[in-house]
């Protein structure tokens, strides 16, 4: 979580978003690092001026991932850790955890913060750009962002010390965007004895007898429901999501325990970054989930051309049988399909 790489300092700030007061408005910054150790900007000397209108969302890939937005105030990045991201859809709070100001030169810092340094783990620019203030108070900051992957008016506000929320004011940017859906019925296969014809119209997959779930990711995030909604979230398998970053996506697959540990083997891709996919054909989406990152206890189902061949291995291997799935086939939640077959070994 964001808190455990921003730890509150020793002594309570009074500034507050942005305001300078006391002594110096980076001392808590530099207090936090040594120069000799990170690769992150410790500038020394007085604030630059600017114009109060870049605005910049890191990814940092710390011991919890997390979105760090800063805004240029005063000479200074006013900064709050974001758990969850900045959400795309209005009517939706998300935890914006107050940080200590950053100097104006973090707006372009990407790269990798030693183990055992604060804030360890890799930073990307997510975004950038320019953002214009509508109200700025120490309980309340509303701007509206101008950026390539974020247009918008956003609200934060202070809710209890260091911990504030933030919401989209506006309408979401993709007007077509389809929300993630909440739940999802797995669409089944017909069972029968034979692998089906014409045999170049499917492509092939182990039938690996795991539980059937449905992953819904978000924020770097994996939710796992069965097949009648049951949570089957396992951390270990969740953790591999931070590599999707802010991909919303949701996957289809099994549950399968290999050498001990719970893989999820992901063999669809129902929906993308806002995009409904189960009206397109097998072959696109798959090509689609192809394109995504999945590692760890994350993996991809591997697929293949010849049935026969994965028949005999399933059997070699003691597993129950192959799934054949039609390449043409649009995806049908909660209806058992003829598109996909199947067959035991
Ligand atoms: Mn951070």
């Amino acid at each position: 979580m964001a808190q455990r790489d921003h730890e509150p300092a020793a002594t309570p700030r009074r500034s507050r978003a942005g305001r300078t007061g006391g002594s110096g408005p980076l001392d808590e910054y530099r207090r936090r690092r040594d120069p000799r150790r990170t690769p992150e900007p410790v500038p020394a000397g007085p604030l630059p001026r600017g114009d109060d209108d870049t605005f910049v969302i890191q990814e940092h890939h710390a011991r919890r991932l997390h979105w760090d937005l800063r805004l240029e105030r005063g000479g200074v990045l006013a900064s709050w850790a974001v758990p969850r991201g900045l959400p795309a859809d209005p009517g939706v709070n998300r935890l914006a955890v107050h940080t200590e100001d950053h100097p104006v030169e973090y707006a372009t810092f990407s790269g990798e913060i030693p183990t055992g340094e604060y804030g360890a783990g890799t930073m990307t620019i997510w975004d950038r750009g320019t953002y214009r203030t509508e109200e700025w108070t120490e309980h309340k900051v509303t701007v509206e962002l101008r950026g390539e992957r974020v247009a918008g008016r956003y609200a934060l506000f202070a809710t209890d010390g260091r911990n504030w929320l933030v919401r989209r004011l506006d309408p979401p940017s993709d007007p077509d965007r389809v929300p993630v859906p909440d739940t999802v019925a797995p669409m089944l296969a017909t069972r029968q004895a034979r692998l089906p014809r014409p045999a170049e119209a499917y492509r092939y997959e182990v039938d690996w007898g795991g539980e059937r779930a449905i992953g819904f990711v978000a924020s770097g995030r994996l939710r796992l429901a069965g097949a009648d909604g049951t949570d089957l979230t396992d951390r270990r398998v969740s953790r591999a999501a931070e590599a999707l970053g802010a991909t919303e996506a949701v996957l289809d697959g099994e549950l399968v325990t290999l050498d001990g540990a719970p893989v999820y083997v992901v063999s669809d891709l129902l929906h993308l970054d806002g995009a409904d996919l189960t009206g397109r054909p097998q072959e696109e989406r798959w090509a689609l989930l192809d394109r995504l990152p999945l590692t760890g206890g994350c993996q991809l189902a591997p697929r293949f051309d010849d049935g026969l061949a994965v028949r005999d291995a399933a059997r070699e291997r003691g597993l129950p049988g192959v799934l054949a799935k039609r390449r043409d086939a649009p995806y049908r939640p909660g209806e058992r399909s003829t598109a996909w077959k199947r067959v035991p070994v």
